[in-house]
């Protein structure tokens, strides 16, 4: 059981902001993301489109902001579970919540804050009957970690920029790349595409095209796939089948949990401390609606701001606490202990 002081469902802008807010004021955090990076839509949907409006910054990449914030955050040391969808919440008698993920870790805390955007970003999959039998033995939705594929025959399906970067990439690592996509064009970057057919003369990448995976197979482990290209059908022996065909953003379990929702958002107390209708959580960011929501960057940083200050008087119940700004203590030097 992993045990925080703010669970922090969504490691998007606004989750990784509310670290450190809730560090300055002593508070431990534990960040869930259903993806295997942090970042919310910042490193998932535009790592390399510049943002205008971060204050400060007259102009900063998406990715690097990301980068910054981690940085901003670590000395409070939050821990993450990454690449796991948070599932089912239960309310124990002491108050506090055990969140638990799709693949079973279970969190607990006093205070859960849903910092969840548009939702868990879904991967979109195949229409193959059987498919699932083999989701975490041979088909992978995301890569996490590259090195698994080492000296491994991988197919990977898709047409944008991940299934591009992943063949490029993984051309290096596996002892074999196959990449099906069902048009002869590739929507992902020109270079990309360059590359890809430069890895193909080469003889590091199977170019299959216009093709799809229709089929998967396997005793325990995924050993080949299917495909039909025009008329034909014929099979591929590999260890991996890698569809990369975007993500899809869901609001998904967080739906079932008995919160107040309007229009796919969680409805809070926007007078107060951004509570949703269960006292002891709350809903920062682009996940959650109320008069004159605005769904940018900055908004999720102030409410995390307020959010913190509030989940602090539930974790230090009778406490008294007096605002203190970093310049003039440090950081080091704001102790938390509020009198
Ligand atoms: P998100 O960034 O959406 O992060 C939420 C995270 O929660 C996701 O990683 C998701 O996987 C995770 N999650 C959700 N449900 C679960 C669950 N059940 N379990 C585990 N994890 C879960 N804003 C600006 O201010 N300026 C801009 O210039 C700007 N440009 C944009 C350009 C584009 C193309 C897009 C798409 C958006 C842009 N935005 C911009 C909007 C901005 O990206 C969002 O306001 C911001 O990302 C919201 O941050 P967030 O942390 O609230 O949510």
């Amino acid at each position: 059981m992993i045990q925080t002081d703010i669970l922090i469902i969504g490691a998007g802008p606004t989750g990784l902001f509310t670290v450190f807010e809730a560090g300055l004021l002593k508070l431990k955090c534990h960040l869930i993301d259903a993806l295997p990076q942090p970042g919310g839509q910042c490193s998932e949907l535009y790592p390399k489109k510049p943002i205008y409006d971060i204050p400060g910054f007259p102009e900063v990449l998406a990715g690097d902001l990301t980068k910054n914030l981690l940085e901003q955050g670590k000395q409070f040391e939050p821990g993450f579970t990454l690449g796991e969808r948070a599932e089912t919440i239960d309310k124990q008698e002491d108050g506090s919540f055990i969140v638990t993920t799709n693949k079973g870790t279970k969190h607990q805390a006093p205070v859960v804050a849903i910092a969840g955007g548009l939702g868990s970003f879904e991967p979109r999959k195949p229409l193959i009957d059987n498919i699932a039998k083999y989701e975490d033995h041979g088909v992978d939705y995301f890569i996490k970690d590259p090195e698994k594929y080492r000296g491994k025959r991988v197919v990977i399906s898709g047409g944008g920029d991940s299934a591009l970067d992943w063949s490029i990439f993984l051309a290096d690592v596996a002892s074999e790349v196959t990449l099906i996509h069902r048009r002869n064009e590739f929507r992902g970057a020109l270079d990309s595409v360059e590359k890809v057919q430069e890895l193909k003369l080469l003889g590091k990448i199977n170019l299959v095209t216009p093709a799809e995976v229709v089929g998967v197979s396997g005793e325990n482990h995924i050993e080949g796939v299917t495909v039909k290209k025009g008329e034909e059908e014929f099979s591929i022996d590999t260890d991996f089948f890698i569809p990369l065909f975007g993500l899809s953003p869901k609001l998904g379990p967080i739906g079932n949990w008995g919160l107040e929702i309007e229009k796919n958002a969680i409805k809070v107390d926007n007078a107060l401390d951004y509570q949703t209708n269960i006292p002891g959580i709350y809903a920062i960011g682009d996940v959650n609606t109320y008069p004159g929501k605005l769904k940018l960057i900055l908004c999720g940083f102030h409410e995390a701001t307020l959010m913190c200050q509030s989940a602090y008087k539930i974790i230090n119940p009778g406490k008294k606490y007096v605002l203190k700004y970093t310049t003039v203590s440090g950081i080091d030097g704001f102790d938390g202990s509020r009198k």
